[in-house]
């Protein structure tokens, strides 16, 4: 087993109809809680990463223990680059052994996005490694992303499939009224604009900002060709609420195999039930197939 391209997951998930599951990972535990669930139910995954995960602990680490999972697992796994912003950096994780990466220039003009992402396509697709960018820009919050409302714009079809054909780049994130973090009011989701962009757009689209959106609008997206769905916040939240009530329960606890157990729990319950709605249960693709 070892560590895979997302490009043969998506491409799986597109064909047959449903979404491969993208969790942010931040230690050891998150990535066990995910994986016990995967394994489990049989749900192909990809690890995500942001360049703050890889502050809180080395890329080297986060790949070792992925690859060590891997095979404790017995899953081919996907680690992805999750809005990564430069080629350099890039560069030095392809280099070191991962084979999924997120380009995000959705904050530059669309020709400079554009040469950004055909820089970063040109180097990954030399070491099998698979390409997702992002087209308009989702508002929220992130790590160390802040978008405000005014900064967020929805992806224009044409403008896709333009940007699609001048970079060669393998996934499209597309921003179609979700956003990042939690929601203030019911998200506002575009199917119409969705669907104008699959029309156009032939590679799989990506969902960002799934955490806390209704079920039935994810599923209506994927109905509408997203591949992967983007999970990190309901994750956080899950895991943290069930440690705080650990410790209010037990004041006096202090042992870390205990309350990050209660964490993981609750965190597989986000999990499990991610899983049934991308309906990503038992197509997992073994090492021949990838
Ligand atoms: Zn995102």
């Amino acid at each position: 087993m070892g560590i895979i391209s997302t490009k043969y997951l998506l491409l799986d998930a597109q064909a047959k109809g449903y979404a491969v599951p993208a969790f942010n990972i931040h230690n050891a535990e998150t990535i066990q809680a995910i994986l016990e669930v995967c394994h489990e139910m049989r749900s192909p995954v990809i690890l995500a990463g942001t360049p703050g995960t890889f502050k809180h602990i080395a890329f080297d680490e986060i790949y070792a223990l992925c690859e060590a999972y891997s095979n404790t697992y017995d899953m081919p796994l996907a680690l992805h680059l999750d809005h990564h912003e430069s080629l350099a950096d890039i560069s030095r994780k392809v280099d070191a052994g991962v084979r999924s990466a997120m380009i995000d220039g959705s904050h530059f003009p669309f020709a400079d996005n554009v040469k950004l992402v055909k820089s970063v396509v040109d180097f990954c697709h030399l070491h099998d490694c698979s390409v997702e960018a992002e087209l308009g820009r989702l508002g929220g919050v992130e790590d160390d992303m802040d978008v405000d409302e005014e900064s967020a714009f929805l992806t224009d079809p044409q403008e896709a499939r333009r940007f699609v054909e001048q970079t060669g780049v393998d996934s499209l994130a597309v921003a179609i009224g979700t956003a990042h973090g939690l929601y203030t009011k019911r998200p506002k989701i575009d199917f119409q604009r969705l669907a104008e962009i699959r029309e156009v757009v032939n590679i799989p689209l990506v969902l960002h900002g799934a955490s806390d959106v209704p079920d039935e609008f994810v599923r209506r997206t994927i109905e509408l060709g997203v591949c992967k769905v983007n999970v990190a916040t309901e994750l956080k939240i899950a895991f943290a609420d069930a440690v705080k009530k650990w410790f209010a329960d037990n004041p006096e606890g202090n042992d870390p195999r205990y309350y990050m157990r209660v964490g993981m729990d609750a965190m597989k319950e986000v999990v499990r039930s991610k899983i049934t709605v991308c309906g990503s249960q038992n197509r997992l693709l073994l090492p021949a197939e990838v």
